[in-house]
């Protein structure tokens, strides 16, 4: 099954490819590892279509890893808002440095793993499609589809790696985890898998099953908490208050409005003009918007006008807008 499977996907791949600037067409080149990299960590719980345009607009202003490395803080992270998980940013930085320091890449998965912010699959991905290892980069995609090719409910990365490493050709092993993790974006989905669309069709377990969709069983979702805080908007001459928050932790570094604590309950006695809800990885979060009339903490004056050059993240993108939505209203 093995070899006639790895063979079907390789043709669909060749036949379907996906242009995409991080990837190279089946035959060319292998893509640089710095664009293979910032891809993989751009698209860690990010869309394809939601990154394309900010890996172009990335890569033309630090096209190599020595530009990165040379980057200010401030400037990466502020390209970086509306990604989210902003850890990713910073790992960004410091693994551009370390790479800039050590004169280039290293080529195996083995070292990858050992630069800031780089997990066993980043480093397989990276060693695989840019240096041709037989790195078994596992992603959900990847992951999915393996289990339904055996029909497996249970599929930890223990067993599902050596199943594909056992698919991977010693040429351009990174050509067929990318046609395996297309085909689980867009034919072997989580729920609705298109079997009849599937060039794996004859040699899947799963589809033999006449349930392909109930492999592998559904994780156990988590329940997130619910937090609050409240975030201050104190404008002065057509400028709004800003600060930068705390390197470490929830949206480290970032440019936002200056908030509260968070809590557990809704803040009392707020004079709140509306309410964000944002969903983070581990929990949820309500944020009231105060007008203030004193700012808060260290800062800088933005004006509202410019606040697209700020750099904020989704969260206080989304506090500013409903504060000058609140005020054309007003005026109105
Ligand atoms: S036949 Fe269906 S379940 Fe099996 S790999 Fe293809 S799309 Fe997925």
């Amino acid at each position: 099954m093995t070899a006639n499977t790895a063979a079907l996907l390789i043709q669909h791949y060749v036949d379907n490819f996906r242009r995409l600037p991080w990837r190279a067409a089946p035959g060319e080149p292998a893509p640089e590892p710095y664009r293979v990299w910032l891809s993989e960590v751009m698209l860690q719980q990010t869309t394809v279509a939601t990154v394309r345009p900010r890996f172009e607009r990335f890569v033309e202003r630090w096209p190599t890893i020595e530009a990165l490395a040379a980057a200010r803080h401030e400037d990466v992270l502020s390209e970086w808002a509306g990604l989210g998980y902003y850890a990713r940013a910073r790992n960004l930085i410091a693994c551009a440095r370390a790479v800039a320091e050590r004169g280039g890449f290293p080529s195996t998965s083995v070292e990858l793993r050992q630069l800031p912010g780089i997990g066993a699959y980043t480093a397989a991905a990276i060693a695989a499609i840019a240096f041709g290892e037989r790195a078994p980069a596992v992603d959900t995609n990847v992951q999915r589809v393996i289990a339904r090719l055996h029909r497996l409910r249970h599929a930890p990365r223990e067993i599902i790696e050596p199943l594909l490493l056992d698919m991977l050709p010693a040429a351009r092993p990174g050509d067929l985890i990318q046609a395996m993790m297309d085909l689980g974006a867009t034919i072997c989905r989580p729920r609705s898998p298109s079997c009849q669309e599937c060039p794996l069709r004859s040699e899947c377990a799963a589809f033999a099953s006449g349930a392909p969709a109930q492999f592998p069983a559904p994780k156990v979702k988590r329940v997130r908490p619910h937090r609050h805080a409240a975030a201050y908007w104190t404008e002065w001459n057509g400028q709004v208050w800003l600060v930068r928050r705390p390197a470490k932790g929830l949206l480290g570094g970032m440019a936002a409005l200056p908030t509260s604590e968070m809590t557990e309950t809704p803040p009392r006695n707020l004079n709140s003009i509306g309410v964000v809800r944002h969903v983070f990885t581990h929990f949820s979060l309500d944020l009231h918007i105060i007008v203030a009339s004193e700012t808060v903490g260290d800062g800088w004056w933005q004006p509202v006008a410019g606040i697209d050059e700020a750099g904020l993240p989704t969260l206080f993108r989304r506090a500013a807008e409903l504060v000058m939505s609140a005020s054309e209203r007003r005026a109105a």
